[in-house]
């Protein structure tokens, strides 16, 4: 009889390991804005007090983001999100410098689908999870107007080589623009360093402890880019449209507050992520750890996992109800959950990513909540493992506790697919 994991009723405790997905405010974010749905208002592109007042928030919050990213406060183009940013990014510099468009097989959809819409091509990664630089050597054809290569992935989080792309580009394809997407680095890499050589950084506040609907993109002096939205011309007339001013006070207060603990916080979160990986890889047979590997840096909150003889709606469900969220990394907003784009470019198949299982760690992540997912998740494996032995189909392949080797990465190819019929996946 296998063992009964759940509790079907409220839980007592809510382990909450979803934090690629999004964060939880930050003190010193909701702080700062808190005012501007208040007492404080304006509109930063007046000509008076209030709206000087109001302009003056935004250019301090300019300030941070720069220092935070390490650039100049004027190339900070705020937007409302890191899918802003990077459209902007990808379909912004196509309509300035038009031509071929590369991005890695691995993007997030913010990226591969306004890639996909100029036309452009993927490049491969190897079965870590790492952008294949011999495949990208290859495609650098002179007519390249544009390399997108995140910064470090928001399922896997494995990091990805940008300085070493960029200079690749910079030798092969000279004048091609870099954009990288740091969305997932920005709470846990230096973004000075990890963006070195990057033309244009998309960010996002809500996966730093910021308010939604907020972020930013970098764009350095020079790179060709277009704007997408006409109008009024704030932002360098490069984003047009009234400020965001409690968002972009918000964000600056959060990256700010992030960028002041990363060094302890990574240390800290990153001790937890191994123990929740040493725990589940021991009690779960099986599991396998997805991507990474010897040497190849991963952020140091996020953990996934390929579970073979489950499937992870079914596992997600289970251990919702025990209190521990976490996600698949391609959850949908209509509840078709399709087959993530990531594995399929390392090479895993669709037995093994069908039972994926992404752990994400954040700033308020503790000890008490890898004790509670330690005790929940193997318990709800076992008892879809045990359900799934009583039903008459073959048993599901084993692959062992460790990584397993696994087959040539085959890139997908992207085209003009209609937004609708894919998945969001944050
Ligand atoms: N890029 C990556 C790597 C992400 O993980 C996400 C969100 O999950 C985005 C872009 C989109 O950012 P936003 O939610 O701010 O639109």
């Amino acid at each position: 009889m296998p063992e009964q994991p759940v509790r079907r009723d409220r839980p007592e405790r809510l382990a909450y390991l979803d934090h690629a997905a999004t964060t939880p405010l930050r003190p010193a974010a909701r702080d700062a804005l808190l005012p501007w749905f208040g007492e404080r208002f304006g509109n930063p592109s007046g000509d008076h007090r209030v709206a000087r007042a109001a302009r003056q928030a935004v250019d301090e919050a300019r300030d941070v983001v720069a220092d935070v990213v390490g650039c100049r406060p004027g190339d900070v183009v705020f937007t409302s999100g890191g899918t802003e940013a990077d459209n902007m990014a990808v379909r912004g510099v196509h309509a300035a410098r038009p031509g071929t468009v590369l991005c890695s097989a691995i993007e997030h959809d913010a990226v591969r689908n306004p890639v996909g819409f100029v036309g452009g091509t993927t490049v491969a990664v190897d079965t870590r999870g790492v952008l294949d630089l011999d495949a990208l050597g290859d495609a650098l054809t002179p007519d390249v107007t544009l390399l997108a290569l995140m910064a470090a992935n928001n399922e896997i989080g494995v990091v990805q080589p940008v300085a070493e792309a960029a200079e690749l580009v910079r030798r092969r394809a000279p004048g091609a623009v870099v954009h990288t997407d740091a969305v997932q680095a920005a709470s846990w890499l230096d973004l000075r360093a990890t963006i070195a050589g990057a033309d244009l950084v998309a960010v996002s506040s809500h996966k730093v402890g910021g308010p939604m609907g907020v972020g930013a993109l970098i764009a350095r002096p020079g790179t060709p880019i277009r704007p997408l939205l006409l109008g009024g011309g704030q932002e360098r007339e490069l984003r047009s449209g009234t400020h965001n001013v409690a968002g972009i006070v918000g964000m600056a207060a959060a990256f700010q507050a992030a960028a002041a603990e990363r060094e302890t916080t990574a240390a800290r979160v990153g001790d937890l992520r191994d123990r929740l990986a040493e725990g589940l890889l021991a009690a779960i047979p099986g599991a396998v750890r997805t991507g990474g590997g010897e040497g190849t840096p991963r952020l140091p909150g996020t953990l996934h996992l390929c579970i073979p003889g489950i499937e992870s709606e079914a596992l997600l469900f289970l251990v919702d109800e025990a209190g521990v969220c976490a996600s698949t990394a391609s959850a949908c907003a209509s509840g078709a959950h399709q087959a993530s784009h990531v594995l399929a470019a390392m090479g895993i198949g669709p037995e093994l990513g069908a039972g994926a299982l992404r752990l994400s760690l954040g700033w308020t992540s503790t000890d008490a909540d890898v004790d509670h997912a330690l005790r929940v998740i193997p318990a709800a494996v076992a008892h879809l493992r045990g359900a799934q032995d009583r039903r008459p189909e073959p048993e599901a392949p084993r692959a062992g506790n460790k990584m397993v080797s696994l087959s040539a990465a085959q890139p997908p190819t992207i085209s003009n697919r209609d937004p609708s019929a894919e998945a969001p996946r944050p």
